[in-house]
């Protein structure tokens, strides 16, 4: 079984205990675990040199019960299917927990796009969303960035399904740049909402964020954004990360200083010398108050679950902590504020880039704020609600309340025919 299979076989774990929570009946159990659509493409690119390379990706619709799906496309040397899947229906939950009208989808390419130069990965792109082009649509399937993938190869999408219709369609994709139609606030709206997740879950368990440790790995578009605006709120940021390693100073970092004196300016997390250097592997078992994962999944495990030293995890990252690991941090009493309702910010922005792009008509980013946080906050108490009605973990609270809209639309609608 490769680790993938394993991500799909955690997503499948955590709905069925959902699905028992809820008496969910098998026949829609059995829908429910099921992606509705999976496509695979294989495609070839000419490369600078001449030379042709055939590269393979993925568009995975979930579910489309309560509306287009949307979910992020990711570019990694190591996505397969299985992965795909279990990321489209952890979006699907996602949308459904912060209640907005979308279903779940995926994309990836199996690409290690430090080995493409910009040309390459634009032709990579352009050629990827003609291919998925039959699945995409502003009315059918959004895609968005994930791990990868930024506004800039957004715009290339967006670019290339508009070529192909005739005419602009910004509400193809979210996460463009402003000036096609991107949204205030959508590059923050991932670290913002993980922080707002952790200041409600610090009120739940009465830990002051004033001068509160934070290690946080993964220092891309949520990772960093979120140590940003943790520090800005007041707490310390003592460790950092990336895919190269960590950085770690029990005083604290100075995040804004490290993002624009020093990874504004192309330079490597690795090549900042006002820290220890740890490994990833050290950097999650460094004693916090709380951890937030923002890097890949499965990373905290039954290996490491037992030495982390922290009372919070705010899962910034889709699938970071596997059941086994969510058992033995439960057991230890570590508060997880799951994936599907800390990392939802994103997809949230994302909507209202997209209802913006349809009405042609945009929001200041105040408003984006104001709405996103009033959203995070609300979806926040509901899970925790049930979560006390339940007697359960947050993650399967979360999941009750997400799986729970899905199928009560899918009942609503019945099965066609
Ligand atoms: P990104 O590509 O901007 O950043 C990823 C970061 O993780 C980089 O710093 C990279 O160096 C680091 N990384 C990669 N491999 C690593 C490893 N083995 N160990 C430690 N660090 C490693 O991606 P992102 O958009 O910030 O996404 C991060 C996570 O958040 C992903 O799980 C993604 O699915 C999830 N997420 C992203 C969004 C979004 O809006 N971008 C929304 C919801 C969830």
């Amino acid at each position: 079984m490769s680790q993938h299979t394993n991500v799909l076989a955690m997503a499948r774990q955590q709905l069925a205990v959902a699905a028992k929570h809820l008496d969910l009946d098998d026949g829609l159990h059995a829908v429910l675990a099921q992606p509705k659509r999976q496509l695979i493409v294989n495609f070839p690119v000419v490369m600078d040199d001449g030379s042709v390379q055939v590269f393979t990706g993925f568009r995975v619709q979930h579910n489309i019960t309560r509306g287009p799906s949307k979910g992020g496309i990711r570019y990694h040397p190591e996505v397969d299917l299985d992965e795909t899947t279990a990321l489209a229906m952890w979006m699907t939950w996602k949308c459904a927990v912060v209640n907005i009208p979308y279903g779940g989808a995926k994309g990836s390419v199996r690409v290690n796009k430090k080995l493409l130069s910009r040309r390459e990965l634009e032709k990579l792109t352009r050629r990827f969303a003609t291919e998925i082009n039959i699945l995409v649509g502003e009315r059918s399937d959004i895609p968005a960035p994930d791990v990868g993938t930024d506004a800039e190869v957004m715009a290339w999408i967006m670019d290339t399904y508009s070529m192909a219709a005739g005419y602009t369609t910004p509400g193809v994709v979210t996460g463009k740049p402003l000036a096609l139609g991107g949204s205030e606030g959508r590059v923050e709206a991932t670290g913002r909402g993980v922080v707002v997740a952790m200041e409600e879950a610090a009120k739940q368990i009465g830990m002051n964020l004033q001068g509160a440790r934070v290690v946080v790995q993964g220092f891309g578009n949520v990772g960093s954004v979120a140590a940003l605006l943790a520090e800005e709120g007041g707490a310390t940021v003592i460790g950092i990360s990336d895919v190269d390693g960590g950085c770690y100073n029990p005083k604290g970092l100075p995040i804004r200083e490290i993002l624009q004196n020093h990874i504004a300016r192309g330079r490597r997390l690795a090549e900042y010398k006002e820290c220890e250097r740890i490994t990833n592997e050290e950097l999650l078992e460094l004693e916090c108050d709380v951890l937030i994962p923002a890097a890949l999944s499965a990373q905290i495990t039954a290996q490491n679950a037992d030495r982390l030293r922290t009372r919070l995890i705010v899962e910034g990252a889709n699938g970071p902590t596997t059941p086994e690991a969510d058992q033995i941090l439960g057991d230890k009493g570590v508060l997880i504020v799951p994936d599907i309702l800390a990392n939802a910010g994103g997809v949230v922005v994302s909507y209202f880039e997209w209802v913006q792009d349809l009405q042609n008509f945009f929001w200041e980013e105040n408003e984006v704020n104001v709405r996103l946080t009033k959203i995070m906050r609300s979806s926040y108490a509901a899970v925790h609600q049930v979560m006390q009605r339940h007697k359960t973990d947050m993650r399967t609270a979360a999941y009750i309340i997400g799986v729970q809209r899905v199928a009560d639309a899918t009942r609503i609608r019945g099965i066609f025919p």
